[in-house]
């Protein structure tokens, strides 16, 4: 046996102590019972008289109703979006567009506690990263492009940059208002106006938003959130009166997309699914890199694009990882979001629950191994035990497929060619991560591995002047930094 893999000793766990409760109050949270579509920078009625629940997916309660939007509505928000572009938004000098953008990043930290409580509710994230990374991110995110507004000659030399025009925005729910933030800031910093639609699992957050801009002074019908399904979505991208799609969700959808504009002049972005391999070599600090692996699969249950889904650890270490990654998860706290202790909150839906459960079952079909923490779930709601699947097939359909959940699926490889190949064999490209004490190493892995972000020594981090997006069939077009401007300009 190598050095490396020598005993590990099991930590001595569920010594019979538990951490007491620590709820985040939602007393201070003020949500109507109905929310309207925000179009025209008025709250109206939908056309069709519909309107459906949102419900807390930690408890199955009904949190309020929300508007159905039909094309007649998306038509509706389309144009109030054209004449606040041709009357007000464009012609706006760039510096005081910017000063609006300022104040609602301003309003969003004054708030923050109330709408990191909301998404917390409504999308089921543990409260503890809804406050200290999507909030922060948020009002980081209209901040940074607040700051370009003016200085968009100064990002593309020698150029004109001219605005698009309207851009119809599209969004998924495993961060609603972190996606909201990454599409409306930068395509208000360069003189676009919006229609936004969230998921229709996660609305609440995006409509909060909806006041919040009301509030600033936003002149009238430079953002607009409507809100619905994927008919909504739908209608949004077939709308001639769109110039830009940007969207973020799954592959699927996106294909659906991307052959809808094909022959217009729509512009597009599209940010897709992921499969993201997060390689740890045998000369990784290797305490850090369970900690970052644990991070990169069970941060948001796993709900994240870019999580670190494939581990390939070194063969020389594997049972050290494994066993510090089985002691590991049997430390998460899986349960009630609000509470500020909780690690793993709830799966977003039980559509999204059921998807996972049928992975589950692949994965054994397949022959794989599968580990969960012994925690107990609640009896109510939406819950998944942290997973790790061993033994995995490269050809699996769990390796291959993703699963967007808290399920880890490890391989072993030799040599860094081996493991290059290996995560470059899915469809998906969007990020990985590299854990090792050689820089030459991760320069070798950075430039041949096919995807958007690498991390190397870290993972899951987000700032909003890294560009961030994919290759293959997780999309195209980058979002963040400067590049983030690019996609809402013609320069
Ligand atoms: P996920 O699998 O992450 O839920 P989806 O791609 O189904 O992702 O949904 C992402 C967003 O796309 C949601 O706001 C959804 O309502 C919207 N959507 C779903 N179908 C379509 C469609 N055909 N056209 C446009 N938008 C759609």
């Amino acid at each position: 046996m190598s050095k490396s893999n020598k005993e590990v000793p099991k930590l001595k766990l569920n010594q019979g102590w538990n951490y007491a409760p620590a709820p985040e109050s939602a007393s201070h949270v003020k949500l109507k019972d109905k929310y309207d579509l925000f179009i025209g920078g008025q709250f109206v009625k939908p056309t069709s008289g519909k309107y459906f629940d949102t419900i807390n997916p930690a408890n199955e309660e009904k949190i309020a109703k929300v508007a159905e939007a039909n094309t007649a509505d998306v038509d509706k928000a389309v144009k109030a979006a054209r004449t606040a572009y041709d009357k007000v938004w464009k012609k706006m000098p760039p510096k005081e567009r910017g000063k609006y953008i300022y104040r609602i990043a301003r309003l969003i930290q004054e708030r923050a506690r109330e709408f990191a409580v909301i998404e917390s509710m409504d999308g089921g994230k543990p409260i503890k990263e809804a406050r200290d990374v999507d909030v922060p991110l948020v009002a980081n995110h209209f901040f940074y492009y607040a700051g370009w507004a003016d200085k968009l000659q100064y990002a593309f030399p020698n150029r004109i940059p001219q605005p698009l025009g309207v851009a119809g925005q599209i969004i998924p729910w495993n961060f609603p208002l972190l996606m909201a933030a990454w599409k409306i800031a930068p395509a208000l910093a360069c003189g676009n106006t919006v229609v936004l639609k969230p998921a229709e699992t996660t609305p609440l957050t995006a409509l909060k938003l909806a006041e919040l801009i009301q509030e600033s002074g936003l002149p009238e019908g430079v953002v607009n959130i409507i809100t619905g399904f994927g008919e909504t979505g739908a209608a949004i991208v077939n709308h001639p009166g769109i110039d830009k799609i940007a969207f973020t969700g799954s592959t699927d959808v996106g294909k659906i997309i991307q052959k809808a504009v094909a022959g217009t002049n729509k512009k597009v972005t599209l940010e897709l699914g992921g499969k993201a391999a997060n390689i740890i070599f045998d000369d990784a600090p290797i305490d850090q890199a369970v900690e970052g692996i644990i991070n990169g699969i069970y941060f948001n249950q796993g709900h994240v694009c870019c999580a670190g889904s494939r581990l390939f650890v070194q063969e020389s270490v594997y049972e050290e990882v494994i066993q510090k990654l089985k002691d590991r998860i049997e430390t998460l706290i899986v349960g009630d979001p609000m509470d500020k202790n909780t690690d793993i909150g709830a799966i977003n839906s039980r559509q999204q629950l059921d998807n996972i459960n049928k992975y589950l079952k692949i994965g054994a079909d397949e022959g794989a191994e599968m580990y969960q923490s012994s925690c107990n779930l609640p009896g109510k709601g939406f819950f998944c035990k942290p997973t790790i699947f061993t033994n995995v097939a490269q050809s699996s359909r769990i390796a291959q497929e993703e699963i967007f959940g808290p399920v880890l699926t490890v391989q072993t490889f030799r040599t860094d060619d081996e493991v290059i190949e290996k995560a470059n064999n899915t469809p998906f490209g969007l990020s990985a991560g590299v854990w090792t004490d050689k820089g030459s190493k991760i320069f070798n892995l950075t430039t041949k591995m096919r995807a958007g972000v690498v991390w190397a020594n870290t993972y899951n981090k987000f700032d909003p002047t890294a560009p961030f997006g994919g290759y293959k069939e997780s999309g195209f077009g980058r979002e963040g930094g400067l590049h983030g401007l690019s996609a809402y300009l013609k320069v």
